[in-house]
């Protein structure tokens, strides 16, 4: 038998093992074609069926209200850092953004080389470790941008930003995009690279409200431009089929498993069993984000020594429990326990934690 193991990594990350199964005893014949996905036009009524059908599932699943589009689109969740305030920030005009860990920086950084940009709150000085206490909002802001689930620092909001009347508000849901039901009405638009929670890397999935897309400006490069994106149904130009066709298989599974409300109880579950790890653990394990705003999609903690955090590393991979190395700027452990990563992976890991301690607290 191919050996799995348990896979950890904050992106791309793990599949669901039925998802891959599946897409590999379809690989060499999709639905009698006698070719692959990769082999299709994607102008084929077989591919129409699969970005029809991928829709239709998200829709569904995040009960999408029908004045909003879904795009299917490329160069990932930077590309939406400049994509939204060329789009939805008219000239002149600036928008608010809520910094919060490393994305929510990286999308202000990249908004200001194009306009007025202003910071309605940073956690920055503390660390990046909680929610803001508060936010200075700006009544006349083109939109209010917010990151729902730091990646890196593992801070997630459970309950949106209220922003002023009238300002449309954004969301970079990479990381916990379909992780849990949301109330997509809150939004004017919702962006996520699918490579976390949603599929493959090479698509990014963009749910616009119609009248934002109305906003987009004249004479923007075709390729930066929703409203020729949406209006094509993603096929202006040849899209990412074959990571298209996997979330369409990513959003079934997510189906067969309850939907979101049902994921979102099991992700809550997983969660439990790595945060009891390191509140039980007398102060050997230090979790980094503040429990009213820990995430329960990716985990960073800390060990006492760099030196027992590399030890860890090495342990783990030895148990077969993969891609546990923080990123560079927390340092110390990162566990990504996106939706494929199963119960059982979680309980591998909370054992792990605690045999460690056992014989290194
Ligand atoms: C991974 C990630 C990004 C960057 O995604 P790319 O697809 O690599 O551009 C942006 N925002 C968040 C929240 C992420 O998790």
């Amino acid at each position: 038998m191919t050996k799995r193991v348990f896979n950890f990594n904050p992106g791309p990350a793990a599949l669901p093992l039925e998802v891959l199964e599946q897409a590999q005893a379809e690989m060499l014949d999709f639905k009698g074609t006698g070719m692959s996905v990769m082999e299709i036009s994607h102008r084929s009524k077989e591919f129409e069926s699969v970005i029809q059908t991928a829709e239709a599932d998200l829709r569904e699943l995040m009960g999408i209200p029908a004045n909003y589009k879904v795009m299917f689109l490329q160069g990932g969740a930077h590309l939406q850092f400049s994509m939204i305030p060329m789009n939805l920030r008219a000239a002149g005009a600036s928008a608010d953004y809520i910094v919060t860990g490393t994305w929510s920086k990286t999308a202000v950084k990249e908004a200001k080389k194009l306009g007025a940009t202003r910071v309605a709150a940073n956690t920055e000085a503390d660390g990046f470790k909680g929610l803001p206490a508060s936010l200075d909002l700006d009544p006349k802001a083109a939109y209010l941008h917010f990151t729902s689930n730091e990646t890196i620092h593992g801070v997630e909001f459970f309950k949106e930003p209220v922003p002023p009347a009238g300002v449309p508000l954004v969301c970079d849901s990479s990381s916990d995009f379909i992780s849990h039901p949301i109330d997509v009405s809150k939004y004017a638009l919702i962006y996520a690279g699918a490579q976390k929670n949603a599929g493959p890397s090479g698509v990014t999935i963009v749910i616009e409200r119609d009248d934002m897309i109305e906003r987009t400006p004249e004479n923007l490069p075709v390729m930066l431009d929703y409203k020729i994106m949406a209006t094509s149904g993603s096929l202006h130009n040849t899209p990412p089929c074959w990571s298209i066709y996997m979330v369409g298989l990513v959003l079934q599974w997510v189906k067969k498993m309850g939907g979101l409300t049902a994921i979102e109880k099991t992700n809550r579950t997983k969660a439990e069993l790595i945060y009891n790890a390191i509140d039980n653990s007398g102060g050997f394990y230090r979790g980094h984000a503040l429990p009213d705003a820990r995430s329960i999609m990716n985990i960073p903690f800390r060990l006492p020594s760099e030196e027992l955090e590399d030890a860890f590393v090495k342990e783990a991979k030895k148990n077969d429990l993969i891609g546990l190395k923080g990123h560079r700027s927390v340092g110390g452990m990162r566990a990504s326990i996106y939706n494929a990563m199963t119960v059982e992976g979680a309980q591998a890991l909370a054992n792990f934690m605690a045999e460690f301690q056992k014989k290194n607290g």
